[in-house]
């Protein structure tokens, strides 16, 4: 009985008009919530034990009876690592036949990882993003427009299909030069904008100059963003900027920030989401179940991002949970004289710098006695590069004075060198802090 009437929550959920499942999600009490995500978890677990011959070899070879399962971590040391995923070849990982695939290549190699999917799942995701949509004030009146890459790239697709289920009027612009999108885009008001962050903080300085139009919110997806930079673009637009949080692997959305824009409100009915090991502060790499997938799931799945899993109440009154702001990828984070440093530490010493924070990169190297950080800074500020330096330096020791220690201690030379925007990224994503001692030293750790 009991079951019957999950069942059929579930299936409202997932079939309903985005506006009437935010209702029924918010009238749901958790424990039903809950309910849903162990029967569909083990619906995933037997179908990956059945068809795909990666997991029934894995859950063989350890002798895992799935019956037992209620909640990954059972599984123990069982992960799935994108290494997996390049290594075995998505083939191995299929449990029904795909309609569509999209890539991934991540920072670390070049190697694309290949994932599919059925026009199913992508119309669920669609139905899931409307719903987060819909609760950031997406209504059928507004005029999205998006310039989303879409080479081999979920996200343009997952959003097209959200915007179809709110009926809003659409256009995908692809990545195009932000000029030519602010030109071409301007005659038709588009007041909900997508973008990748760094994309949308060039049109904004872009719009800046130009001129703004009347916007209901922008949205990122696809990479961090600091929130200097997100200041920026809000008071460019006198509009919020939210951002979401996913992978390729995923099928996009993992979570979304709400209105408060403290973290990202998880996608608990499609993933189980865990931080295996965590530091003192909370902070883990995140791993997610996915639990809505029928051509490939993933068990386990190591994101290589670190986060928090966040529990208490946000001020927006919706009972999911959240996760922490990511962090950065765990092999973005190095340890080299200077500490144990991310990509965190150097958006913060490098927060009031320069304006509106274009990109950077740190690359740590071996030094003729001892580590050297080369911060390289994009800029279009002249100032002097004395002055650029010393501001660096004070900000190093007011900010973080563990770090400043270790220069007083000469235990790492810190060195910044300047070149104008955009002349640092050259592919999608830029990797923002890079070892270049390991590289030499042994063979790379893959994400
Ligand atoms: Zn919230």
């Amino acid at each position: 009985m009991l079951t019957k009437a999950i069942e059929a929550i579930e299936r409202a959920l997932l079939k309903l008009e985005p506006q009437r499942s935010v209702r029924l999600i918010n009238l749901s009490p958790p424990w039903a919530v809950e309910k849903i995500r162990r029967a569909r978890l083990q619906r995933t677990l037997r179908l990956a034990a059945e068809r795909s011959p990666f997991y029934r070899l894995q859950f063989r070879e350890r002798n895992i009876d799935l019956a037992r399962i209620e909640h990954p971590s059972q599984l123990g040391d069982f992960y799935t690592t994108g290494e997996d995923l390049r290594s075995y070849g998505a083939q191995a990982f299929l449990t029904g036949r795909p309609d569509t695939a999209f890539e991934t290549t991540g920072t670390t190699s070049p190697i694309p990882k290949r994932v599919f999917f059925s026009n199913h799942e992508l119309e669920e995701m669609g139905r899931y993003s409307a719903v987060a949509l819909y609760r950031l004030g997406l209504r059928p009146e507004d005029r999205v427009f998006s310039a989303y890459d879409s080479s081999f790239w979920v996200s343009p697709v997952v959003l097209k299909m959200a915007v179809q289920f709110l009926k809003c009027f659409h256009v995908e612009a692809g990545k195009i030069q932000p000029l030519e999108f602010y030109e071409r885009a301007r005659p038709y008001q588009p007041n909900v904008i997508f973008g990748e962050p760094s994309w949308l903080l060039r049109l904004t300085e872009i719009a800046k100059q130009r001129g703004t139009w009347g916007t209901k919110f922008l949205f990122g997806g696809g990479e961090n963003m600091t929130e200097e930079a997100r200041e920026f673009v809000e008071n460019v637009w006198a509009a919020p900027l939210y951002l979401s949080y996913g992978q390729t692997e995923s099928f996009g959305t993992l979570g979304v920030e709400c209105q408060f824009k403290e973290g990202y409100h998880r996608n608990d009915l499609f993933f189980f989401f865990e931080t295996p090991e965590v530091d003192a502060e909370g902070y883990g790499e995140l791993v997610y179940t996915t639990l809505g997938r029928d051509v490939m799931p993933l068990i386990r799945y190591r994101s290589s991002d670190l986060t928090k899993i966040v529990e208490d109440p946000c001020p927006c009154g919706f009972f999911v949970g959240r996760l922490a702001k990511i962090r950065a990828r765990c092999d973005e984070v190095v340890v080299c004289g200077m500490g144990n440093v991310g990509p965190w530490v150097f958006d913060e010493i490098l927060r009031d710098v320069n304006g509106s924070a274009p990109d950077w990169q740190a690359i740590v190297r071996h030094g003729e006695q001892r580590d050297v950080v080369e911060l390289h800074l994009e800029t279009d500020n002249h100032a002097h590069a004395d002055e650029l330096e010393a501001t660096v330096l004070r900000h190093l020791r007011d900010r973080f004075p563990d770090f400043w220690k270790n220069h007083e201690m000469k235990l790492y030379d810190l060195r910044l060198t300047t070149s104008p925007p955009g002349t640092l990224r050259n592919g999608r994503k830029l990797r923002r802090v890079v070892d270049q001692r390991q590289m030499q030293a042994s063979p790379r750790k893959n994400s």
